[in-house]
């Protein structure tokens, strides 16, 4: 289908400084989980959003020396000339399509650990490292240290010209930087000339600016990251800063601090969040500007554009959840979109040290190991048929490989709706836009006519095997557990059959809950939060009993942790801290002191359970147990996947969804590991 002219605007080119982006779609730095742990992986997702019509495609930060080291967290590296080569690769990749490849410069000051090169962390003054419970405390930088800075800053300019980059950035933002620790008067207490007014505090940043244009400014444009509200939260200075500084970027990529505000979760806010506090920046610079707000929809993007707030559409998270949205605009299949949940999955893998991850695209970051490719699948290998029971996240994503691949595919489901449990969670508090993972790929099965799909029918192994398809694929997902047993308590605690015992599977079947109600989590993701948020909305009496120091833990890999608790406060939620869950009686419930310290005893109206999961293999197992009939049958395969093989976040369901799909007659399995490249190389 031709491009919706409407949209035109969104593919007019932009200059900036010395080079001109073919289009308005800008992927803004981001982190990978990988950088130079894995380098081929790193480059080829880079790669695929060139493909996939960004304009602009950036890296994450590139380490300028050894005194912003952050290991274990993985980055890029700028050190040295023997850095070149491996950088370049990115650059390279990204100019086949025709884009330009944008390199985000680092120095970190006080949130660097400087573990391995073992070199004290560097700040304006001497302080507590940020982003670390360890006592490692910066050195405050001397003359010296300021020069040795500036010099490797430029340094590492010029070799990222070297490596082909075409926009090079300073960055301040995310309060990660040393720049913003100079700017900010509760960090830079100095009484030098880099210290007290902000031109004074400002001293550095515009050094390293000016010496970075000078340096390399001919064919590169020269980028500048600041996070408006960076300098202690004081849009007045940050806009002081901008007027100063306005005529030395070539680019202004500007947001909101820190990463987890830039970052928010659809949970706390909806596309475009940014707008009100960055909007003033355009009235003031004349250079373009990019800035982000999880923009998915091409209504928003036009919009921004349109009203003058921003000339580059900016996106992390959206070209991750769907690398190919500018292809998609462009060539009118705005509907093919896979739009972005804002579940921050992807940040999770960055907080654990691993290869990001995303909800909506199971390829990230398999784009080169395993071969994957967001929009291309290989045509099927055979004529053989495949039954998917149970429509949820990984049954739909199978279906939706299967069918695109041109298999013949059934999908039954016991529910009177598709979705699983992103359809049924999708109803709880901040979670409507989950329900994007099962509208993504109904619309997409509904455009195929080689699909079969069937609501309202509960499957046994009889019904199956009288169905006589080649391949079953259970996809039937787990059931929260009634006995208590999770991280924690390691054997029940409860019978399972109390009357007054809820698990989420009750609550989202809109099961009742009734007097003072207590619930306990040890799952600590946010399922137990939410619960509790909706419960305290409809009138209950609710007191949050967690086995550990803090509320949902696993939150603070996805960012929102601190969001949550404070919707828990401002709701005037108890909270009741490292106690586990001993006991329930009829109008009691017994919690011991995880310390062994004293217990805790409640009155109990309705518990609500959160602990672990059971996974619903009950139907894969009486069909393992009849194998025999099979061949009769003419069933070749029975398999079991996502929550139904083993229970875990709805990013594992896709993923496995989408990986048995591909692998159906895939003779080539092999998944070469991830491996650093040499830097001999
Ligand atoms: P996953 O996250 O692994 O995709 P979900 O729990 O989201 O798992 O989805 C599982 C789906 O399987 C649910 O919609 C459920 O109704 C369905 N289901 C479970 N058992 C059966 C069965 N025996 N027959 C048909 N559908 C089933
Ligand atoms: Fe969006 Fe979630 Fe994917 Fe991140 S993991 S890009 S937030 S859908």
């Amino acid at each position: 289908m031709p491009r919706d002219p409407r949209y035109d605007v969104l593919f007019e080119p932009v200059k900036i400084g010395p080079v001109t982006t073919k289009n308005r779609f800008y992927q803004v730095p981001h982190c990978s989980g990988t950088s130079d742990n894995a380098p081929d992986a790193n480059t080829r997702m880079r790669e695929t959003k060139a493909e996939g019509g960004w304009g602009v495609v950036c890296t994450e930060i590139a380490e300028i020396g050894d005194t912003t080291e952050f290991w274990p967290f993985p980055s890029l590296h700028l050190w040295d000339d023997a850095d070149i080569k491996r950088i370049s690769r990115m650059p390279e990749a990204v100019h086949r399509h025709g884009a330009l490849a944008g390199v985000e410069l680092g120095h970190v000051g006080l949130a660097a650990g400087n573990r391995a090169s073992r070199t004290p962390p560097l700040g304006p003054t001497s302080r507590l490292t940020l982003e670390s419970v360890e006592p490692f405390q910066s050195k405050m930088m001397d003359k010296q240290d300021i020069r040795t800075l500036r010099q490797q800053h430029i340094a590492a300019a010029v070799r990222a010209k070297k490596a082909g980059f075409d926009i090079v950035y300073a960055y301040a933002g995310h309060g990660l930087s040393i720049f913003s620790q100079f700017l900010q008067p509760s960090f830079n207490t100095r009484s030098d000339e880099y210290g007290g007014s902000l031109e004074n505090r400002a001293r550095l940043l515009r050094e390293v600016l000016e010496g970075m244009k000078d340096a390399i400014g001919d064919t590169c444009a020269v980028a500048f990251r600041f996070g408006v509200n960076e300098i202690d939260g004081d849009l007045v200075q940050g806009q002081e800063l901008v007027e100063m500084l306005k005529d030395i970027p070539d680019l202004w990529d500007v947001n909101i601090s820190d990463w987890p505000e830039d970052s928010q979760t659809s949970r706390f806010s909806k596309e475009g969040f940014q707008e009100q506090q960055i909007a003033f920046v355009k009235g003031v610079v004349d250079k373009p500007v990019v800035s982000v707000g999880r923009f998915t929809s091409p209504d928003t993007m036009l919009s921004q554009v349109r009203r003058g707030v921003l000339d580059l559409v900016g996106a992390a998270r959206p070209s991750i959840a769907d690398p190919f949205i500018p292809t998609k605009i462009d060539e009118g299949r705005v509907d093919d979109i896979r739009e972005c949940i804002g579940c921050n999955v992807c940040a999770s893998g960055e907080m654990s040290y691993a290869p990001m991850r995303c909800t909506q695209n199971p390829t990230i970051m398999d784009e080169y190991r395993r071969g994957w490719h967001p929009e291309k699948v290989p045509p099927k290998g055979s004529d053989d048929s495949i039954l998917i029971v149970g429509g949820g996240p990984a049954g739909l994503e199978c279906a939706n490989i299967l069918s695109k691949r041109g298999y013949e595919v059934t999908v039954a489901d016991a529910r009177a709706d598709l979705g699983g449990r992103v359809k049924r969670e999708s109803s709880l508090p901040g979670l409507s836009e989950w329900v994007r993972v099962a509208d993504y790929r109904l619309y997409a099965l509904q455009q195929l006519d080689n699909v079969n799909l069937y609501t309202d029918s509960p499957l046994e192994a009889g019904d199956i095997l009288e169905f006589g398809m080649e391949h079953v694929v259970l996809a039937t997902g787990a059931k929260w557990r009634r006995d208590g047993v999770g991280r924690i308590n390691l054997m029940p605690v409860l019978r399972g059959d109390e009357a007054n015992v809820l698990t989420p599977d009750d609550i989202m079947d809109e099961a009742e809950a009734t007097g003072p109600v207590v619930i306990y989590d040890e799952d600590g993701a946010y399922l137990g939060n939410v619960i509790a948020e909706k419960l305290v909305k409809e009138g209950h009496d609710v007191t949050y009993v967690i086995p550990v120091p803090e509320v949902a833990p696993y939150l603070a890999l996805t960012m929102e942790q601190h969001k949550v608790i404070a919707r828990l406060m401002e709701l005037g939620m108890r909270i009741e801290r490292l106690k586990a869950l001993k006991a329930v009686h009829t109008d009691q419930i017994e919690f011991a002191c995880v310390h062994g310290g004293p217990g805790l005893t409640l009155p109990l109206g309705t518990a609500v359970v959160l602990t672990s999961k059971t996974p619903e293999d009950r139907v894969y197992q009486d069909l393992i147990a009849r194998e025999v009939e099979w061949p009769d049958a003419g069933m070749k395969t029975v398999s079991c996947i996502g929550d139904c093989e083993a229970p875990s976040i709805i990013a594992a369901a896709v993923h496995a969804g989408h990986r048995w799909a591909r692998d159906l007659d895939n003779t080539k399995q092999h998944v070469p590991q991830f491996l650093p490249m040499p830097l001999a190389q």
